[in-house]
């Protein structure tokens, strides 16, 4: 991880909890940013020029317009793990809480 990881910039989070993978997004977006692997969809914070094109077609609302977040955890399934665990609490429970 070098300095760069600490920058912040903006991704789409599609929640994987709301998601029925319709392929919509993806086939939708004009540069190729949305990709998913099995079990769930991820804008690439690379390659996302913020067009909000893959907004409105969601049939769930599963994409948020953007979220701010590390530059290293952009990009990533993990990220997307993440944010799942911490909107259900998990969190709290993998401290005790
Ligand atoms: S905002 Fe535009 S470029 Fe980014 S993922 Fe959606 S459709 Fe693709
Ligand atoms: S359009 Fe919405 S529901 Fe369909 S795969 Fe993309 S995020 Fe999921």
């Amino acid at each position: 991880m070098d300095t760069n990881d600490f920058q912040v910039i903006k991704q789409h989070l599609i929640d994987p909890e709301i998601c029925i993978r319709c392929n919509t997004c993806e086939a939708i977006c004009p540069v190729g940013a949305i990709t998913h692997d099995s079990r769930n969809y991820v804008v690439k914070a690379d390659v996302c020029n913020l067009c909000m094109a893959c907004i409105s077609p969601c049939p769930t609302g599963s994409i948020d317009n953007w979220r701010t977040m590390p530059k290293a955890l952009a990009m990533t399934f993990i990220a997307v793990l993440l944010q799942s665990l911490m909107s259900v609490g998990a969190g709290a429970l993998w401290m005790g809480g």
